[in-house]
């Protein structure tokens, strides 16, 4: 198994050397989402800590949107028409909700999107084992942050 280059978690990998653009297929960011290998690269200088931002993205887009990000570092040099399908690092924290009002806002729709039925149960994704991994869904570093809010 190979690790997800946002959160750290095992997933599936896939590198495509003809589009220099790496796969990944991580439950812990919420499914699948390509980045541009220098994107890859960069995520730790750009974002530190702040990583889960990147997976709190993910987990939006794929749950909400139905969007599995292409992520670029910064896509203001590409083809126009690809602009509206990728999404760059400063896309990234533009989205990041600023305010735990926010926060629990977003918490709300997420758990609304995953109610197929209102009054039914709601499965929400959790590790306990390892405190370490961002918690996407909701929008936290780690899982005692999540708790919190
Ligand atoms: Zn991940």
């Amino acid at each position: 198994m190979d690790k997800c280059v946002v959160c750290g978690s095992e997933c599936e990998f896939k590198s495509n050397p003809a589009t220099d653009i790496f796969e990944f297929n991580c439950g812990n960011c919420g499914g699948k989402f390509k980045i541009f290998d220098r994107a890859a690269d960069r995520i730790k200088d750009v974002f530190g800590e702040d990583r889960y931002k990147i997976s709190s993205f993910i987990n939006e887009m794929i749950l909400r949107n139905d969007i599995n990000p292409l992520i670029f570092e910064d896509k203001s040099n590409i083809d126009k028409a690809l602009k509206d399908i990728t999404y760059d690092f400063s896309d990234i924290k533009d989205n990041f909700p600023k305010t735990v009002t926010d926060i629990l806002d977003r918490i709300l729709l997420n758990i609304y999107k995953k109610t197929p039925v209102p009054g039914d149960n709601v499965k929400i994704p959790y590790d306990r084992s390892n405190d370490s991994k961002p918690y996407p869904f909701f929008y936290s570093k780690y899982t005692r942050e999540a708790f919190f809010i």
